[in-house]
């Protein structure tokens, strides 16, 4: 029976964090903004709009909402994009995706200026987490880092078996990895024998947006399993591993809800508060 790694209790110590320091800068004459920009109509997305604004509320971040309308141009999106680039009082701007149809997603990450991509997918952020010298990380594999470190589990010398590998989670999580020190493994689709590079696994991340599809015989017992995964299955939210029977095996591991989830908006909160940081000089 395997420890729970609560993702609600690491959130909220970050969260704290985040709002005691954006009181010290309130207290110094500096406020801390996040613009969020929203196209069309997509469910999914009202609703992680409406909780990053929540989110900068409880924080004392300022937040600017912009719902644009799903026939929105390309050029009208990118004149707003470049006026918030501008905007002093906004020190972080985020952009919805997916866009909808007739919207390029990588043009208008490009256009963000790289000092306010506060979710780490500007090119030049990409590179710098490459690199290993990053002010921004994307706020999803950030928040795993972060609740390996809130629990002391090191992933130096271990074997990192990463499943996924979009840009927005799989690589930079393994990069995050390889960073601590850990010898990662990347798996994808065209992966041949999963199952066994999964059994190597000392911490195992499923980034596959498949219900439930690390079993237990993928596991090797003790091993730390994170699960990024956000699916709907039999109308209930479920991860990517089939939780009850590999928790029977894990040392450690995530629930859905309650896990990842909760990290990546404290993460975005983390974010915003060091863009505020870093153009008003202080780091
Ligand atoms: P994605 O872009 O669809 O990427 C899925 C990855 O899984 C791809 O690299 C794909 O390989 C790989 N894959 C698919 N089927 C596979 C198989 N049978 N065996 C091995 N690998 C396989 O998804 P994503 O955006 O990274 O998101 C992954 C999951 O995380 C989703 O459930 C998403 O909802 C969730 N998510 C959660 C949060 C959060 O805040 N908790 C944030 C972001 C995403 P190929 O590259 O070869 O196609």
């Amino acid at each position: 029976m395997s420890n729970l790694i609560d993702g609600k209790i690491v959130s909220a110590a970050v969260k704290d964090r985040v709002k005691a320091e954006v009181a010290e800068l309130k207290e110094k004459g500096i406020s801390v903004g996040l613009a969020v920009i929203l196209v069309g109509e997509d469910p999914a997305s009202k609703i992680y709009v409406a909780n990053k604004k929540k989110a900068c509320e409880d924080l004392g971040i300022k937040s600017f909402e912009y719902v644009l309308p799903a026939d929105t141009t390309q050029e009208q999106l990118l004149s707003l994009i470049n006026t918030l680039n501008q905007e002093k009082n906004v020190n972080g701007i985020l952009c919805q995706l997916p866009l909808p149809k007739g919207l390029d997603d990588q043009t208008v990450i490009n256009a963000i200026s790289a000092q306010k991509d506060v979710d780490a997918f500007h090119p030049a952020n990409v590179g710098k987490i490459m690199i290993g010298d990053y002010d921004f990380v994307p706020c999803t594999p950030a928040g795993v880092m972060e609740m390996l470190k809130y629990y002391d589990i090191s992933p130096e010398g271990k074997e990192c078996v990463v499943i996924g590998r979009s840009n927005i989670v799989g690589k930079p999580m393994s990069m995050l990895l390889l960073h601590k020190n850990g010898t990662v493994t990347t798996c994808h689709s065209r992966t041949v024998d999963l199952k066994e590079v999964c059994l190597r696994a000392d911490i195992l991340v499923a980034a596959v947006g498949k219900a439930k599809f690390v079993t237990a015989d993928m596991v090797k017992p003790g091993a730390v399993v994170i699960d990024v995964g956000m699916n709907r299955a039999d109308g209930k939210l479920c991860g990517d591993v089939d939780f009850d029977t590999v928790k029977e095996k894990a040392s450690y591991i995530t629930p859905v809800p309650g896990g990842v989830g909760p990290m990546t908006i404290a993460m975005l909160m983390q974010n915003t508060l060091t863009a505020a940081k870093k153009q008003n000089g202080l780091i």
